[in-house]
């Protein structure tokens, strides 16, 4: 079955309709009272999803509302979700996670030790947020976000993709078992959540957007050149009619001076008018909206790794996925968290993006942005 007929043969069983495939590619529907009313079928209908339609079908495809009106009838059901993750038994841990972990970890300016390693479960955390850009066109897309609670990294990039590729391969949906939900330990607090969520959504979202937002400006660009260059001609010729006309005596040259003068001050207003058209054309409004949710809680391998850095050191985690075959990058406790290399702040061990130790713009001490998150230490200026 097709994506599209399968998700609506779902939806309409779940709305109490009776329904049965027909091809090519279609559907036949008994459709239950308030269902015909919401899409205005009659009891019974036949649709068709492909080119080609069984006899006296419906079309039924992604244009249209058609999308909009199967979402009215999910209304905000499926919108977050739990769910366990099965791996078969014989996934073995890896048989030499120093070197798996030496590729996992870039720490330029501090030391790791494996202290422990263990099976654990964790809570992951995924989200899909929507994002609309218009200007002069339109650009929407969607984001996914995954976290791991557990341990408090990103799940960016190949491991989200791999995670996800298998979720959906993966027919079977095993709800969580009380042993895993406990074992995996609580999920972030509301603050928490959103502190972690926000700039990860703006940096995806505006990578996304970057080829869209270049497309547009070059053609910001090319119209205010073309309106730049047709008013220019405009204006030189009408003030080298006013420079010929000089300051000849006479009522009539006094009334052709004033007629040009008045041009260029036309010209002038005319041009300012299609600035403002133009601006108010490329305005961008994007808007980004939160999706779907999905919390996993899935089997890991933990490691915990001893962090030193000059006299201190820490503990922290990282976790391999069986799954998925691959080990997390490392926490992050300010910044992104994307990318595998981290510095460690000498007072608390912070493990921070790269520029969360980068020197002060104003009198170049180095400092830590999780221990001083709102400004400089030394001189005070905002960060
Ligand atoms: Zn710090
Ligand atoms: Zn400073």
């Amino acid at each position: 079955m097709g994506a599209l007929r399968e998700f609506v043969a779902d939806i309409l069983e779940s709305e109490g309709a009776a329904i049965e495939p027909v091809e090519p590619d279609g559907l036949e529907v008994l459709a239950p009272e308030p269902l015909r009313a919401a899409m205005g079928w009659p009891e019974f209908a036949r649709l068709g999803f492909g080119a080609a339609l069984p006899a006296g079908a419906m079309p039924i495809g992604l244009e249209g509302d058609w999308l909009d009106r199967f979402g009215a009838l999910l209304g905000e059901r499926g919108r977050f979700a739990e769910r366990q993750l099965v791996v078969a038994g014989n996934a073995a841990a890896p048989s030499d996670p120093e070197r798996l972990l030496d590729r996992a970890l870039e720490l330029p300016n501090a030391v790791w030790r494996l202290h422990d390693a263990k099976p654990a479960w964790t809570r992951c955390l995924l989200l899909a947020f929507r994002y609309t850009a218009i200007s002069d066109e339109k650009r929407e897309g969607l984001v996914w976000l995954g976290f791991n609670q557990g341990t408090g990294a990103v799940m960016d990039g190949d491991i989200l993709g791999r995670l996800r590729t298998l979720l959906a391969s993966v027919v079977d949906w095993h709800a969580p078992e009380p042993d895993a939900r406990r074992a995996a330990g609580a999920g972030w607090d509301a603050t928490t959540l959103a502190a972690r969520v926000l700039p990860l959504v703006e940096h995806h979202v505006g990578r996304d957007l970057e080829p869209f937002l270049n497309a547009m400006r070059r053609r910001l660009d090319r119209d205010r050149g073309r309106i730049h260059e047709y008013h220019d001609d405009l204006r030189r010729t009408a003030q080298m009619k006013l420079a010929a006309l000089g300051s000849a005596p006479g009522e009539k040259a006094e009334a052709d001076r004033k007629r040009e003068t008045m041009r260029v001050a036309a010209i002038e207003r005319e041009y300012a008018a299609k600035l403002d058209d133009l601006r108010h054309n490329y305005a961008l409004r994007a808007t980004v909206d939160w999706m779907q949710g999905l919390t996993l809680f899935a089997p890991v391998h933990r490691y915990d790794l001893l962090i030193k850095r000059r006299k201190g050191e820490r503990i922290i985690r990282i976790d391999w996925h069986p799954a998925i075959r691959m080990i997390e990058p490392p926490s992050c406790d300010w910044g992104l968290g994307v990318g595998r290399a981290r510095l460690v702040c000498d007072d608390r061990l912070h493990l921070t993006d790269l520029s969360g130790q980068a020197p002060c713009p104003s009198c170049g001490k180095a400092w830590c942005r999780a221990c001083h998150p709102a400004a400089c230490p030394r001189c005070g200026r905002a960060a």
